[in-house]
């Protein structure tokens, strides 16, 4: 699976690429993440600036569209089946089910905006999706970016040493619920024990229970998942 990540700030992405189960997908060959940097497609002068002030006023400056859509098509370069992801907090809301249908394309291409975003011709001239990580304002779609790529990772083959995991979890295709509560050792601590079901090894009484904790849950936190 390929990310590439059209950002500002391709460093922001340095630690974060180096760990945890995305680090270890990428050494062993799993995924690719390219970062572009999208100043490098602004004109040639000393400071290369990107962006400008809006068109009849406003606080803010906006990211330039000839830049963005240059380094964009030069990413894609032939791969004109890509639709391009513009992370804006207009977009669709990302979700598992779009996580699970971006795992399936192969090749992901993110645009990150910063400042107060890209002007609208990016949008009219290269009609990306348009995809939102919720109901607030980011600085920049770095974070947003890394939100996506990290959901997505989970479900390529391989990634994760027990793939039902990716089936179980909350929101996920063998589910769309809640998970049950989780417990490890110790059996008990400040007073707070195990459920003896837990413990009993019986498989048929754990699932019935986790079902039942799965439904409880849900109905507590999440009435609109139900
Ligand atoms: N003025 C914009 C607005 O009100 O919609 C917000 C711009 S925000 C400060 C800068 C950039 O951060 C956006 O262009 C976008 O790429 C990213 N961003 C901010 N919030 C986001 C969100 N909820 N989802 C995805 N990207 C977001």
């Amino acid at each position: 699976m390929r990310f590439d990540v059209i950002t500002l700030f391709p460093d922001l992405f340095d630690s974060y690429l180096d760990h945890g189960l995305l680090g270890k997908a990428i050494q062993r060959g799993l995924v690719s993440i390219h970062r572009h940097n999208l100043r490098d497609f602004a004109p040639e002068s000393v400071h290369r600036p990107v962006d400008d002030r809006p068109f009849g006023g406003g606080p803010g400056m906006l990211i330039q569209v000839e830049p963005t859509v240059r380094c964009v098509e030069s990413v894609l370069a032939s791969d004109d089946e890509i639709r391009p992801i513009l992370l804006t907090p207009s977009g669709e809301t990302f979700c598992q089910p779009v996580a699970e249908q971006l795992a399936t394309e192969g090749r992901v291409v993110l645009l990150c905006g910063r400042y107060e975003g890209f002007d609208q011709r990016v949008t009219d001239i290269l009609r990306p999706r348009e995809i939102s990580v919720g109901d607030f304002v980011l600085n920049g779609g770095e974070v947003a970016a890394m939100t996506i790529i990290d959901a997505v990772v989970r479900l390529v083959p391989g990634v994760l040493g027990d793939p039902s995991s990716s089936i179980e979890d909350s929101f996920s295709r063998g589910n769309r619920r809640l998970e049950y509560p989780q417990y490890t050792r110790p059996r008990e601590f400040r007073g707070h024990a195990v459920p003896e079901v837990l413990l009993s090894g019986d498989h048929q009484k754990i699932e019935a229970w986790r079902a039942e904790q799965i439904e409880l849950r849900t109905r507590q936190r999440r009435q609109d998942l139900l």
